[in-house]
């Protein structure tokens, strides 16, 4: 378990096991340079230990490239508690988690993730001061996928600037695969912008629904990443530009919500070589932990403040191009550049 640590270049993990309640969990801090980690509690029932220790040491790590790219003054970390949320959670169990991330003194503040929910984050909060993304009426910013939206709009619009010198949507010909929570909003924001759209979703109701409500054509879940539009946006599931996928991509440029897109790291070099512009995906999304973060500032969540700040998306996406084009990288290399130069600079002694 240490010789996995190591790999992945963790600060601290914690770990605690509660017979009384059946809570197994593991907290990974991976990076404290730029301040607390800050990364959410997936629930879920991992196979084995070492499976779940892997997978939040991997996913601390994505937090702090987050957190850094996006210019959150937050480190990453990430929790997992093992075992199946439909059949293990009650009430003691959040609270006995709860109590393990108090003891960890702040060096790492919780959220929600797949497995949790808010109103698990609200019952932490009765234990615990270091949990965010807590409802509204606790003073906290409430869902965030309005906000991730809101982060994939500005970005859109740093590709459409760089792609046509012309921010503008209008008249852009979108395809959203996943109008869930986040893809819902986009297409409604993106509506506003005056943009042509087309949706997809293995839930056919709701593709229907949001189609209707945004006027946009349906195709189905499996052929959205090959329709001709001017971007592609994935807003679902993670692996969705691999192999397979590239070749048939008729799009001038990628830009969605979904965690991992690429299936591998050849799939950035892929993407460059088919002629596809690469908006990369934890940079667009992190209008989610930006808002999140917005609870931690002085004076608490402010929703216009919160805004304001997540529409600097658009400048950092431009930025990593920039840096794409200077280093002769691909952009998902340039976000990581990006990253590391300011925990670099963090790490600096003043
Ligand atoms: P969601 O579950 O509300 O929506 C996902 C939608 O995708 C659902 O409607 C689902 O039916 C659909 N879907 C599932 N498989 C599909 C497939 N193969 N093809 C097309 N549609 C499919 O989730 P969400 O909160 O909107 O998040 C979407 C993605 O964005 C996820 O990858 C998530 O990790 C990532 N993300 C979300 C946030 C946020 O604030 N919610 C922040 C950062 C990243």
């Amino acid at each position: 378990m240490l010789e996995l640590v190591a790999e992945h270049d963790a600060e601290q993990v914690a770990m605690t096991a509660d017979p009384d309640t059946g809570l197994r969990a593991i907290v990974a801090i991976h990076s404290t340079v730029l301040g607390p980690a800050l990364g959410g509690t997936r629930f879920r029932p991992y196979a084995t230990e070492e499976e779940a220790l892997t997978d939040v040491l991997r996913l601390a790590r994505g937090m702090t490239y987050k957190h850094a790219a996006c210019g959150n003054t937050l480190g990453g970390g990430k929790a997992v508690i093992i075992g199946d949320p439909a059949v293990i959670r009650s009430d003691e169990l959040i609270r006995s988690y709860a109590l393990f991330v108090d003891r960890i003194g702040g060096r790492y503040l919780t959220a929600e993730d797949v497995g949790t929910t808010q109103a698990d984050m609200d019952l932490v909060r009765t234990i615990t001061p270091h949990v965010t993304g807590v409802s509204e009426r606790l003073g906290g910013s409430g869902d965030p996928s309005p906000a991730t939206a809101w982060g994939v709009l500005h970005a859109l619009h740093a590709v459409a600037e760089r792609l046509w010198d012309d921010s503008s949507l209008a008249g852009r010909h979108i395809a959203i695969s996943g109008v869930g929570k986040v893809g819902h909003a986009l297409a409604v924001y993106l509506a506003d912008a005056g943009a042509q759209l087309t949706v997809a979703d293995v839930r056919a109701d709701l593709a229907a629904s949001v189609a209707s409500e945004v006027g946009a054509d349906v195709v189905d879940a499996t052929a959205i990443h090959a329709v001709a539009c001017d971007v592609y946006s994935p807003c679902a599931l993670g692996a969705v530009l691999n192999e397979r996928t590239i070749p048939e991509l008729q799009c001038a440029a990628v830009c969605g919500c979904a965690n991992n897109q690429l299936a591998t790291d050849d799939d950035g070099e892929r993407l460059g070589a088919h002629g596809v512009l690469y908006a990369p995906d934890y940079v667009v999304n992190a209008g989610g932990v930006m808002n999140i973060a917005q609870e931690l500032g002085s004076g608490g969540y402010d929703h216009d403040r919160a805004w304001a700040q997540i529409a600097g998306i658009r400048d950092t996406t431009a930025k990593i191009f920039a840096l794409a084009d200077e280093r002769r990288v691909t952009p998902a290399e340039a976000a990581d550049h990006l990253a590391e130069a300011r925990l670099a600079e963090a790490a600096q002694p003043s």
